[in-house]
């Protein structure tokens, strides 16, 4: 959420970045509900102030008569009482839209953020490692997974419906290898692990910014109040929702967590294999730090490289865009998406998703800090992917894989794998 005062002193960027990320709100709609809001609310104020005078103006008269009714003031009170009625239901009406309207504002992005509509309009900053060139007619990774008896997609849509998978065998332990190791890196880089609840109110995700833009993509359970989350994300930064916190030194989350997604609108899309299912699982990094650009920028840079030093760990070939106004969501200020080498695709697929956002998050989240200056402050958030299996096993399988079918592994891996140097 962006500070109202904000809005009002930079109206006409805010409405460029709302246009920018395609999302429909309009500031001067919300400007004028803002106005009304603030005029309604100086009329109740004033009538109740008129209210108070006139109730203690009674009690003065009948302390020194008794027995003379006041009739002409506590006439006057009871209109002002009906007035008031009719005032306070108008505000309460223009406070619910006032508020509907700025749980749709975006934040506002970085100046070096590239404008354009669509992921096709991202710009690749960094590319690190080369493609494998294979001599021999390389098998993506559903037919590796088979040949090693690792990944079923058939008894997974036979058991789950459609974007549905096992993962068995070797194809278990590398999936749960890769996790491992991206916690491990974690911890040593001082991040807390933590188990979180993947069953959360919808405050937490309204809180976090994924509703109402995310709504549709989110499973709700029937009959109960909670939601299945698409990110433990979701679950960390509302951790510490309502609370003061010590910011001091940043406060680093690595959340684990299963992560539930609708697709709704890929329909058709990525229906092949592992790259979009439904239930997946990430090693994911949560940041709060005090509200400073420059601290949150270093720390965005950060967490992107320690996913890049995942991916070297893995001995795999990314390369790291930034993201466009027009592909980042509404709670974004800037954007590193990651990308993968995928054989099978013949081109990068995004394995990992880097962001700042400012205060917008935690000011809806309610997190604040005391500054050396005394006062609260709303802390800036970050949070980046560490590790998001199955997908990393498609670079992981497709990339290493050898001639004679079996896979290599990457020194990295190989203590969370009984020190196998090959599979299969
Ligand atoms: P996000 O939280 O949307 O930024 O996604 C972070 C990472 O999670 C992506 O880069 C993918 O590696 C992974 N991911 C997101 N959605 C899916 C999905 N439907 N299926 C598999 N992996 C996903």
């Amino acid at each position: 959420m962006l500070d109202i005062k904000f809005i009002r002193q930079h109206a006409e960027t805010v409405q460029r970045v709302a246009d920018q990320k395609g999302i429909s709100v309009s500031i001067s709609d919300l400007l004028d509900l803002d106005h009304r809001r603030l005029k309604l609310l100086k009329e109740t104020e004033t009538l109740r102030a008129a209210r108070n005078e006139r109730t203690k103006e009674i009690a003065l008269l009948m302390r020194q008569d008794a027995s003379k009714e006041p009739e002409s003031l506590k006439n006057e009170v009871k209109q002002i009482n009906v007035q008031l009625n009719h005032l306070e239901r108008a505000l309460t009406e223009v406070n619910t839209a006032y508020h509907q309207m700025m749980m749709l504002v975006p934040n506002i992005v970085s100046p070096d953020t590239p404008v354009g509509k669509s992921d096709a309009d991202n710009v690749e900053i960094k590319r690190v490692g080369v493609p494998p060139a294979f001599n021999f007619e390389p098998k993506d990774h559903v037919k590796l997974g088979e040949l090693h008896d690792m990944i079923d997609i058939p008894r997974g849509v036979k058991v789950g419906g459609s974007r549905s998978y096992f993962l068995k065998g070797a194809g278990f332990q590398l999936h749960r290898a890769v996790q491992q190791l991206a916690i491990d890196l974690l911890i040593s880089r001082g991040f807390i692990p933590m188990d979180v609840p993947t069953m959360v109110r919808q405050e937490a995700l309204w809180n976090t910014g994924f509703f109402p833009t995310g709504q549709d993509q989110t499973y709700k359970f029937e009959d109960e109040p909670n939601w299945l989350v698409g990110t433990s994300e979701v679950s960390l930064m509302s951790y510490y929702s309502q609370e003061i916190v010590d910011v001091s030194e940043p406060i680093r989350l690595a959340g684990v967590s299963s992560c539930f997604r609708r697709e709704v609108g890929s329909a058709g899309r990525d229906v092949h294999g592992l790259y979009r299912v439904h239930q997946f699982a990430k090693v994911e990094q949560v940041i709060l730090c005090e509200n400073n650009a420059d601290v949150s920028e270093q720390i965005l840079q950060q967490i992107t490289q320690n996913a890049e030093d995942i991916l070297q760990m893995l001995e795999l070939p990314y390369r790291v865009m930034a993201v466009c106004t027009g592909d980042m969501s509404q709670k974004t200020y800037k954007q590193y998406d990651i990308e993968t080498w995928m054989p099978s695709r013949n081109g990068y697929g995004e394995t990992h998703s880097s962001s700042n956002l400012h205060d917008f998050q935690a000011r809806r989240s309610n997190i604040r800090y005391r500054g050396e200056d005394g006062n609260l402050h709303y802390c800036h958030t970050l949070n980046n992917t560490a590790v998001a299996t199955p997908r990393i096993l498609i670079p992981l399988l497709e990339n290493h894989q050898q001639e004679d079918g079996s896979i290599y592994i990457p020194q990295a891996l190989r203590k969370y794998l009984g020190g196998a140097e090959r599979l299969g």
